[in-house]
């Protein structure tokens, strides 16, 4: 094909040249055809954007596409069927230490301190341990036992089973909702005071991230790194490196994090040295992924594939999410 259209393996050097034409091996086709469907979908979405002004009374396209650029198109990442009953409430805390995102980690140390999570917390990090396999009964056991501490169990039945039970489909609606991708918790529904949900790349100021991730003995080569990344705008990618600083023997190429509930997966592959396992737009890795001396091995197998058609809980979700936060309030 003429170079110009797999300039992405020009660049990395993987194809004969000749005369103008690159001589592409057969396992990197897959070049050539995303070429092509990126200048169309750059073309269509031109011709989207024009057409726009027209169809401002359009109530059913116009939230469809102006959502479309924050829409999580990866991996689903709702309730892992295959590791339904093999965690338990139990192993939450050792697992949060050892493979959560530093958003995850956040809200599990929050409640943990303060016996409690506002309603943000709770959906974040609720549908977080649905996506990584906790069952409604483990999750029901978890949550009780650590607001209980602060609570009598009738209140906490009152108030707060109800919206557990909600998140895995057994309440309201009865959808079977999907963990929070890192784009929803990076672009919506900021923290407020007392909040702790949100991505903590994104929501804490510069001086306290650095100052927490030298704390959590952070190098000082990777802490300069995820800094700068935090101050780029660049929060994944300053949460790829916490990952590799907290994953001692990875190796690049490396995972880029779209998902926290990927992150888990990812650092669960890494414990368990499993290499064969790939996540979809995830490079697999590559050379040794020793355990860490210092850090404990995998508790999980990771052989779960994605589960199919759940509903998405941005909108779905809105009303009996404001009926909630309002009961909660009240
Ligand atoms: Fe969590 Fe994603 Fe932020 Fe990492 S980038 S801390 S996984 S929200």
């Amino acid at each position: 094909v003429p170079f110009t259209e797999v300039l992405d393996l020009v660049r990395g050097r993987k194809v004969f040249l000749s005369r103008g034409f690159a001589y592409v091996p057969k396992d990197d086709m897959i070049s050539i055809l995303i070429t092509h469907y990126r200048a169309h979908l750059s073309q269509q979405l031109a011709m989207t954007s024009r057409a726009l002004p027209q169809l401002e009374e359009d109530n059913r396209l116009l939230p469809m596409l102006s959502g479309l650029s924050k829409r999580y198109l990866g991996q689903d990442y709702s309730s892992k069927k295959s590791n339904v009953g093999k965690i338990t409430a139990e192993m939450i805390d050792s697992l949060s230490k050892q493979s959560f995102p530093p958003c995850m980690q956040n809200l599990h140390q929050s409640m943990k301190r303060d016996h409690h999570l506002k309603h943000g917390g709770r959906m974040q990090y609720g549908l977080f341990l649905k996506g990584i396999g906790l069952s409604l009964e483990e999750a029901l056991r978890f949550w009780r036992t650590e607001f209980t501490k602060a609570m009598d169990g009738d209140k906490f039945d009152k108030q707060y089973s109800y919206n557990i039970r909600h998140n895995y489909g057994k309440e309201g609606k009865r959808a079977d909702y999907t963990p929070y991708s890192c784009n929803k918790i990076i672009m919506s529904n900021a923290p407020g005071p007392g909040d702790n949900h949100g991505c903590p790349f994104r929501h804490t100021d510069a001086d306290l991230l650095a100052q927490k991730l030298r704390l959590q003995g952070i190098s000082k080569d990777f802490t300069d790194k995820i800094m700068k990344y935090t101050r780029d705008g660049h929060y994944q990618i300053a949460c790829k490196y916490y990952f590799d600083a907290t994953h001692s023997g990875v190796e690049e190429p490396d995972v880029n994090i779209n998902h926290p509930n990927q992150y888990f997966d990812e650092s669960q592959h890494f414990y368990s040295g499993k290499k064969e396992a790939k996540l979809p737009n995830t490079p697999a890795r590559t050379g040794s992924q020793r355990s860490s001396q210092n850090t404990p091995r995998s508790q999980l197998s990771q052989n779960s594939q994605p589960t199919s058609q759940n509903t998405t809980v941005d909108d779905d979700m809105m009303d009996d999410d404001l009926c909630m936060a309002a009961m909660e309030t009240a």
